[in-house]
């Protein structure tokens, strides 16, 4: 019952906090000329070498721009992590990084357990380098022992933010959620020249029909793509403890007898093609076979296959 309460109190602070965040549209955005999505870590890879998990770690090249959205789960607290592993046998360097953005702070995109807990970040649980670059974070956010940097500025906001020409953070929307409580979660969004707006969403904890309504209202740009994690664990998840289902049990914003379901995943669907979305690529870190399934029926040609070693070039 006490859960029941605090669910009820974090739906209110959340709501709250949705109506109140009010921003001005961005004015002439630019724009790149290519994108390109690596996924590094993710559930999903048709590469033998690959290692996967349910965690997410995506490399976006907006032009010249390197951002690293994410930096996966490494469950087994392993040096190399995946995503270090990953890292090396595609041939990208920490060096090649010029921002890391952080969309929310849950342990299959902070690199751990303990790094949630401590809300801290790390790339693998071994010495990193980590170069002097920005890391951009909806909450206060610290590096982790294993890759320390004093001149690495971490900067936290709630608010949209321009990360690089044509860059955009679109600025967190919470979400309260079944025992994980009351969540901040951002995404990125690119605007693609002769294209429009490509959104990169972490774990989609803040639905994509309010991701797609924020992106809405701040750019006057068609969707062209939305990519990454919709969490619709739907007959099926990716981390299990028995037959409990975790990532339906506390992934949403209703008590368990009432989680994600079929009906949630149809208005996501309908909400994408309401804003006529050409390019649709689903996670699979935290949705089911099923709903993977379900959006390729529905989206056809359109849908890309999100693969861990298998770039999404736009
Ligand atoms: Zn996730
Ligand atoms: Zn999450």
């Amino acid at each position: 019952m006490i859960t029941g309460v605090k669910l009820m109190v974090d739906r209110r602070r959340a709501e709250k906090a949705r109506n109140e965040r009010e921003y001005a549209p961005i004015e002439h955005p630019e724009a790149v000329q290519s994108l390109t999505v690596l996924p590094l870590v993710d559930y999903l890879s048709d590469h033998p070498e690959a290692k996967t998990e349910p965690g997410v770690s995506y490399l976006v090249k907006a032009d010249d721009f390197t951002v690293l959205l994410d930096v996966g789960y490494n469950k087994k607290g392993e040096h190399p992590s995946p995503l270090l592993h990953n890292m090396n046998l595609f041939g990208v360097n920490i060096n090649d990084l010029d921002a890391v953005f952080i969309s929310h702070h849950h342990l299959d995109h902070l690199g751990g357990a303990r790094e949630q807990k401590n809300h801290t970040f790390s790339i693998s649980h071994g010495p990193v380098d980590f170069p002097s670059i920005p890391v951009y974070s909806p909450l206060p956010l610290e590096h982790s022992s294993y890759n320390p940097n004093p001149d690495s500025d971490i900067r936290v906001s709630l608010d949209p933010v321009k990360i690089a020409p044509g860059v955009y953070g679109i600025g967190s929307i919470p979400r309260a959620l079944y025992l994980m409580g009351y969540t901040e979660e951002q995404a990125l969004a690119v605007n693609v020249a002769g294209k429009g707006l490509v959104l990169i969403i972490g774990c989609g904890h803040q639905t994509v029909e309010r991701v797609i309504e924020r992106a809405q209202k701040l750019f006057d740009l068609p969707i062209y793509g939305v990519i990454g994690g919709l969490h619709f664990p739907v007959h099926g998840g990716r981390i299990m403890l028995g037959p409990i289902n975790l990532q339906a049990l506390v992934g949403a914003d209703r008590m368990p007898w009432n989680s994600i379901n079929e009906n949630d995943v149809r208005k996501s669907i309908q909400a994408i093609t309401d804003a006529d979305v050409k390019l649709i690529s689903l996670s699979a870190h935290d949705s089911s076979d099923w709903s993977i399934d379900y959006f390729k029926e529905s989206f056809g040609s359109a849908y890309r296959d999100l693969l861990v070693g298998t770039p999404i070039n736009i």
